[in-house]
């Protein structure tokens, strides 16, 4: 076994000597939450990453960075589908499907369309969903605060910046979910947004702010900073890339990776994008897409935002990070492994300097682009759950749009759902079992 320390850490720290051993597989910040869980839960942890914690390969580097326990909302709403030939051919919208990805993504688009084809269904996934977030917030500031590192989580609340109050009322569904799941909010008429956010375009008239949500300046030292924790709570940590499992008498043995075995008595999938494939190994077929986002992230910018921004028209998350002024968002639906295509980054850009006139003309050299993945199913709600396939190995992936908030209560329920006690927070709505196709 290649791992980064030789130590055995279940001595240093006096874990039970019938601690069971998991594995890990990913360190984003669904992977650090559920090792943190885990040792909690006195198992030994090895987590298997083959890049840094928090990389620019991980989705939980470049996002939104909000901790948002209002975003109950899925993808999938009634109505979408009237929508899908348009996105197929406009270049400037916020979601885009490539054509040349329609053969292999149409089984996931039906269903993607099936989960939001009636109101009912989309009610139940934004329940589902504000079980995980609504105490988000409260749960990464105590993690941070752990972690040694406070500041990264920041309680500032959250603005949707909207044209005109028609405007926010065409969105009504969506902020129904919101409201029947706990958000509370304070309108803003136009002096007041421009109070609140001196620095946005005077085309934005009415405002909504909800209170009580936070972000990170940088969710990437964030992650990292939560890998660190768990491995002062003695998790080992093996520079690896999992390629798939051992059984030995139907149950799992060893994970199986490109520095070698890994003995283990339980696994867990944390691998954003990637976790498909090792489910499919493990013998379970999960559908999980890659929604596709970008960020634009200006360094020096002319002002910062005290608090986090979304601009309905754009549908953009505007943060200050560390690195600038971050501008997320964009779904683009492709395959997993094409290239980038950083018009979607410029798509962004253009929306930000319509949003914020001080952008209009920002030197070219202090932008940063990025893409990576939501791991994305077809219902907008994650996998978390044992494996049909395999026992002893646990899924615990399918974030969508909220892995950062929502990492630290999924991984509390993967922790009971490994310890066999699954608890109140009913684990049925985050079952493999809803798309079910066992494959071993
Ligand atoms: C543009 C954008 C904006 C977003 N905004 C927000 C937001 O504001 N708030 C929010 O809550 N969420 C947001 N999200 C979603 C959020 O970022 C993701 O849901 C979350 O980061 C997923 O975390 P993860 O740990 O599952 O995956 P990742 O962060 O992708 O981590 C997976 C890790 O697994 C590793 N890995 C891959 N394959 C293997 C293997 N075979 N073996 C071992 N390790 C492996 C990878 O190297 C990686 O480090 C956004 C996403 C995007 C793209």
């Amino acid at each position: 076994m290649n791992q980064t320390s030789e130590s055995d850490p279940a001595a240093d720290i006096g874990v039970q000597a019938d601690a069971r051993h998991v594995a890990v597989i990913g360190a984003g910040i669904v992977g650090a939450c559920c090792a943190l869980a885990l040792l909690d839960d006195g198992h030994r942890v090895t987590l298997v990453e083959p890049d840094e914690p928090g990389g620019e390969q991980a989705a939980s580097y470049g996002n939104g960075a909000w901790f948002s326990s209002s975003s109950v909302v899925p993808m999938s709403v009634p109505g979408l589908w009237r929508k899908v030939p348009g996105y197929l051919v406009d270049r400037d919208g916020p979601l885009t499907i490539r054509p040349g990805a329609l053969p292999s993504l149409a089984p996931w688009l039906l269903r993607f369309l099936r989960a939001g084809a009636r109101v009912e269904r989309v009610e139940a996934t934004a329940r589902a969903l504000a079980a995980l977030l609504h105490d988000a917030p409260a749960r990464h500031a105590a993690l941070a605060a752990q972690a040694g590192v406070p500041e990264l989580v920041r309680a500032s609340g959250q603005i949707h910046a909207f044209a005109d109050r028609a405007a926010f009322e065409a969105e009504a569904l969506a902020w129904r979910l919101r409201r029947d799941n706990g958000a509370q909010w304070v309108e803003l008429d136009a002096a007041q947004l421009r109070a609140r956010v001196p620095m946005l375009d005077s085309r934005y008239g009415f405002g909504i702010y909800i209170a009580g949500t936070a972000h990170c300046p940088d969710p990437g030292a964030y992650v990292a900073a939560l890998v660190a924790l768990a491995e002062r709570r003695g998790a080992k940590r093996m520079r690896a890339r999992a390629l798939g499992f051992e059984r030995r008498a139907g149950r799992l043995a060893a994970v199986r990776t490109d520095a070698g075995r890994l003995d283990c008595d339980a696994a867990v999938i944390a691998a954003g994008i990637r976790s498909a494939v090792l489910a499919r190994a493990a013998g379970d077929t999960i559908p999980l897409a890659s929604e596709r986002g970008y960020h634009v992230e200006i360094a020096d910018p002319p002002f910062t935002l005290d608090v986090p921004v979304m601009p309905a028209d754009g549908r953009m998350a505007n943060t200050s990070t560390r690195g600038g002024l971050r501008i997320a968002g964009q779904v683009e639906l492709a395959r997993t492994d094409a290239a980038p295509d950083w018009r979607r980054a410029e798509v962004l850009l253009r929306h930000a300097q319509r949003a914020y006139p001080a952008l209009a003309s920002i030197d070219t050299s202090r932008l940063r682009r990025w893409m990576g993945h939501r791991p994305s199913t077809p219902d907008g709600l994650p996998v978390i759950d044992a494996s049909i396939g395999t026992r002893g190995v646990f899924h615990a992936f399918g974030h969508g749009h909220v892995g950062l908030a929502a990492a630290p209560a999924s991984a509390e329920l993967l922790a009971r759902i490994v310890a066999e006690s699954p608890g109140p927070m009913a684990s049925a709505l985050y079952s493999m079992r809803r798309f079910v196709a066992v494959t071993a």
